[in-house]
């Protein structure tokens, strides 16, 4: 391929610019050529052919003569003895503002160095902010750098093509410039997943020798349906590009065989209106596959992107892919905000100023603002690269704060991610000023109100519709709460009666000045432990009015056969710990429904779930089910991963009755005979003392850890309530993990 000649770059613009400054564009190719001088590219050609090639891929979007010189200068100052003010000399400020620009984005690693990530992609946004021409002439020097990455060093191509993928491609989509976005990803693709693109290729090479006609069948098809009534269209089909085939598989998990739309068509009609009369036509020729219709032309996307979608079961049940705009809308896909710059009625002025209309420009200027706001460019970067990958959403408050969010997030997980309140209390939202439903997936750009009202819980259902962790825990731990206060609720009605039973009076301020003795921290707690279950009436009116005659509790007794093992006795000064044969199930004995696969299973460590307690379990990938008590502490460290949460029931076999590990912590009052008494008190109401700990953080009390097996629950329950009976017993908690 030879080099561009002079006359030939003069001849582009003037096709579509008869004004242009021709000396202009030829004092910039002279000067760049004799700065260049000998310089050779990778490939061996001549250095100077690489900005007139990228000039050349400037002309095709139509740029004024300001982007054109800049991109025939862009690498003289950075590699050549030319300097920024002989250009402003030669060339004007405005040109060497552009150069000036370029020469700084020149350099920036936005991917290698960990570290100055963040840092430099501030200053390539700040770069570009100010005069979008500047990312223009940066994507296109791109775009020809990638097709000629072949020539360059195998240890050089990785990192630009994943700097090419992660922040270029996307830029360029965020800007709405799709054609270039794709041959950008494409590029890179070729060079980041070589087997996977060759393999890609060759399937599509052949789906096309025996699909392929199917295009022109379509194409001439619906061209004819068209003329019919009246409507003159251009249809194109086409094939879709390796990397956006790959990407679907991958975020679809299917094989390419189940891929079904391959080819995708496109239908340029002349008037917006025209665009509704051809989804018509469409629709009624042939089946649409449901949920795929997208009117992007009466809510655009936030880089202006217009245009209708849909698919079709089309001839040879293919199905078919379609998008219907006006040749307006078509170009201003293709180019997106390079649209805006292009060169308009002799006017090379105006060029900043219409690309400032666009909201895709907006969006540019918001995302430099909060970069001007943020402190952490790191986490910035990370935000923002996440943006411009497509599995992001960025979404405003009504005061402009930005809430990033995964692709697919509601408006539920918008208020979560505001605040567990305002999620908690949202009953309604509106978008862009619009009421719309709480489960409507947001967009990028979405300006995101909640509507709320005090008092509201959320509702359970809500937990597996939203897909962010915070919102799923929030939602887990409020619905959590709403039963907890059902329990509290069924504890107050049984409370009432135990007292009237017991012809005493009951009021929260006598159960409160109680609550040391019910070794609980507050009125609720009592009652909701009441309700459960866990504590018995009895033992709450007595620790009210401890004057009161212990009532006898048969079935505790009934149950009491003293196992016979030993008592042991702490050493003054002492720490002791021992350990008996565990009568817990094997991990291939727990009774759990509601698990597939064939994952072992576990209870937590230190403090197990026994039946009667709600449990969940947490998945460790490839090793083990750990079963939770629902209330477990250490739940929260998964709040935030709640893929791995899975609900589990009990499974019991009534006929083959099993212990399960449990651990109570107490603390003893340390006198003669203590433990004993403790350890008889467990013996007697059949638990099974399985390992016992003991530390003396004071000469007066001993803490004692018991790990014990139990039946269930109501059992655990029934011997920590003996044990609180114990005056040398001052407190009793069961412990989970
Ligand atoms: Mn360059």
């Amino acid at each position: 391929m030879g080099m561009m000649r002079q006359y030939e770059l003069v001849d582009r613009v003037k096709r579509y610019n008869p004004n242009t400054d021709e000396e202009l564009l030829n004092r910039a190719y002279v000067y760049a050529m004799r700065a260049h001088g000998t310089q050779k590219r990778a490939s061996g050609d001549p250095f100077f052919a690489h900005p007139l090639e990228v000039a050349a891929i400037l002309t095709e979007l139509k740029l004024d003569d300001a982007t054109i010189v800049a991109a025939v200068l862009h690498d003289t100052v950075e590699d050549t003895e030319a300097t920024l003010e002989e250009i402003e000399t030669l060339f004007g400020p405005d040109i060497r503002r552009l150069v000036d620009g370029l020469t700084k984005i020149k350099k920036l690693d936005l991917v290698s160095k960990k570290a100055a990530q963040g840092e430099n992609f501030r200053k390539l946004l700040l770069a570009i902010v100010d005069d979008i021409r500047v990312l223009l002439v940066k994507l296109a020097d791109r775009l020809h750098n990638m097709r000629t990455l072949h020539y360059v060093p195998p240890e050089k191509r990785l990192r630009i093509a994943e700097e090419t993928i992660e922040i270029y491609a996307p830029l360029a989509g965020r800007m709405g410039m799709q054609e270039l976005r794709e041959e950008l990803e494409e590029l890179a693709f070729r060079h980041i997943k070589p087997e996977a693109h060759a393999t890609i290729t060759k399937r599509l090479e052949e789906v096309t020798q025996r699909e392929g006609k199917v295009i022109g069948e379509i194409e001439s098809d619906l061209k004819a349906k068209l003329a019919e009534r009246g409507i003159e269209a251009q249809v194109y089909g086409r094939r879709k590009r390796p990397y956006s085939i790959w990407k679907k598989m991958e975020r679809k998990s299917v094989s390419f065989e189940q891929l079904s739309d391959i080819f995708g068509f496109r239908v340029i009609v002349d008037l917006p209106e025209d665009c509704y009369r051809v989804l018509g036509i469409v629709h009624m020729t042939w089946p649409m596959v449901p949920g795929r219709y997208k009117d992007y032309i009466s809510t655009p996307k936030q880089n202006d992107y217009r245009s209708l979608h849909t698919t079709v079961v089309g001839p040879g049940r293919q199905r078919v892919e379609l998008q219907i705009r006006t040749d307006r809308m078509d170009r201003v896909a293709e180019y997106g905000i390079a649209a805006h710059a292009h060169y308009k009625d002799g006017r090379t002025t105006g060029v900043v100023a219409a690309a400032d209309e666009s909201r895709a420009y907006q969006w540019l200027r918001r995302t430099v603002d909060l970069l001007a706001e943020g402190d952490n460019p790191e986490e910035f970067l990370e935000h923002t690269k996440l943006e411009l990958f497509h599995d992001q959403v960025f979404c405003f408050t009504p005061k402009g704060r930005l809430i990033a969010l995964p692709r697919g997030a509601t408006p539920i997980d918008f208020a979560y991610a505001v605040h567990t309140d305002v999620g908690n209390t949202a009953v309604g939202a509106k978008i862009n000023g619009r009421i719309a439903p709480l489960l409507t997936e947001l967009q990028n750009g979405d300006e995101v109100e909640i509507t709320r009202a005090e008092g509201q819980a959320p509702p359970a259902a809500w937990e597996s519709l939203v897909v962010t962790g915070k919102a799923r825990a929030a939602i887990r731990r409020a619905t959590r709460a709403a039963v907890r206060r059902q329990y509290a609720g069924l504890g107050r009605q049984i409370l009432e009666r135990a007292f009237m039973r017991a012809e005493r009076p009951f009021s929260d301020d006598k159960l409160k000045a109680a609550l040391k003795r019910l070794a609980r921290s507050a009125v609720d707690d009592v009652l909701a432990a009441v309700g459960r279950g866990e504590m018995f009436s009895g033992d709450v009116v007595r620790a009210v009015y401890p004057d009161l005659e212990p009532e006898k509790r048969a079935g505790a007794d009934a149950k009491a056969k003293p196992s016979g093992k030993g008592w042991f006795e702490l050493r003054q000064g002492e720490n002791l710990k021992f350990k008996l044969p565990s009568e817990a199930p094997g991990a291939d004995a727990i009774p759990i429904r509601g698990l597939g696969g064939d994952l072992p299973v576990r209870f937590a460590p230190g403090g197990g779930a026994v039946p009667g307690d709600r449990i969940v379990g947490i998945l460790t990938p490839g090793e083990a089910v750990t079963i939770y008590p629902i209330q477990s502490p250490s739940l929260a460290a998964f709040d935030n991963e709640p893929e791995r949460w899975l609900d589990v029931r009990w499974d019991l076999d009534d006929k083959r009755p099993q212990r399960f590990p449990a651990r109570i912590q107490l603390n003893s009052i340390n006198e003669p005979g203590s433990l004993a008494q403790i350890t008889t008190t467990i013996a007697e109401h059949d638990g099974n003392i399985d390992a016992v700990s003991m530390v003396r953080p004071t000469p007066d009390f001993t803490d004692v850890t018991i790990d014990l097996t139990v039946w269930d629950l109501k059992h655990l329950s029934a011997i920590i309530s003996e044990l609180r009976e114990k005056r040398v017993i001052s407190r009793v908690e069961r412990v989970v993990a």
